[in-house]
């Protein structure tokens, strides 16, 4: 892929001036991760079935983008949807990742704890779609949690059912990806069904789990008034949990990667948001009560 040893200058739903990332940024590609030696596909496999090993894009560490304080971000490899603004197609097929054992992941969190305490910050799983691995990532959050380290998820929760409410436990925060508010465009952008974001939502909230509700804001595609207010009712679902929502303004950013991979770009011509429509957006989610980032 040629991919994995970058530096990641942007992540994929922050969608963040690369600049500004960039300087918050430390680290990153795989550097200090051992492949594991000596498994043969089968034993591959298993091990990603139990949570031994799980396949990983890159990590980095970041300030104040995916969840509070510094933080470690893993992204995992594997994504079950193809959202026609993703920044990272590169991340996409799992087996573009490279295995990392759970003990190595551990190591690395480990590492850095004192860092996370004296930033209040902790370890972030992201993506692809973090869920794709559910038992490795669930595994790590649990040894971060016997460490006392902050744990968050970021997902579109479409894979929810494969995150049982065990595992939801050790989730401290969850960004929860609401792509869309209706059914029709939630398909359009992403191929998949928005069903499982809520109830994604409504059992993390049920757990006590706080969440940031991240969505996308692409004129044309989900700016209309009705999905804006389509999405804000689906918070209301879980509104007790909610801390704030980050509206992103779609940018350009991705477009290089849809490129180098020679995937057809559908959204080559696509402008971002003006002002005054992002203000409109801010507007109605605070009409509902929310705080807007
Ligand atoms: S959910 Fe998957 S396809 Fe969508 S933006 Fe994230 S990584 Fe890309």
């Amino acid at each position: 892929m040629g991919t994995s040893t970058e530096f990641r200058s942007t992540t994929r739903h922050m969608l963040k001036e690369s600049k500004e990332y960039a300087s918050q940024t430390l680290m990153g590609g795989l550097s200090g991760f051992e492949s594991p030696i000596g498994l043969d596909r089968r034993d591959r496999i298993r091990a990603l079935r139990t949570g031994d090993i799980g396949f990983v894009h890159s990590w980095d560490i970041n300030t104040s983008v995916d969840g509070p304080g510094t933080r470690m971000t893993v992204f995992m490899s594997g994504c079950p949807l193809r959202c026609l603004y993703c920044q990272n197609p590169d991340t996409w097929k799992m087996r573009d990742g490279k295995p990392v054992t759970l003990d190595a992941m551990v190591k690395k969190i480990e590492r850095y704890k004192d860092l996370f305490t004296a930033t209040k910050g902790g370890i972030t799983f992201s993506g692809g779609e973090s869920m794709m691995q559910a038992k490795f990532v669930s595994r790590v959050f649990h040894a971060a949690k016997e460490m006392g380290v902050h744990t968050c998820l970021d997902t579109s929760g479409f894979l929810n059912k494969d995150y049982t409410d065990e595992m939801i436990e050790d989730i401290d925060l969850c960004l929860l990806d609401v792509k869309s508010g209706d059914e029709e465009t939630y398909r359009k952008v992403t191929g998949g069904t928005l069903a499982p974001t809520i109830e994604f939502g409504k059992r993390l909230a049920k757990a006590g789990k706080r969440i940031w509700v991240r969505f996308v804001l692409v004129p044309g595609l989900t700016s209309s008034e009705e999905n804006v207010e389509n999405v804000a009712r689906i918070c209301e679902q879980f509104k007790d949990s909610v801390d704030h929502i980050d509206v992103l303004p779609f940018h350009q950013l991705g477009r290089a990667k849809w490129h180098e991979l020679r995937l057809p770009y559908p959204l080559e011509d696509q402008k971002g948001p003006d002002k005054e429509m992002r203000k409109r957006v801010k507007e109605q989610f605070e009409s509902h009560g929310f705080v807007v980032y």
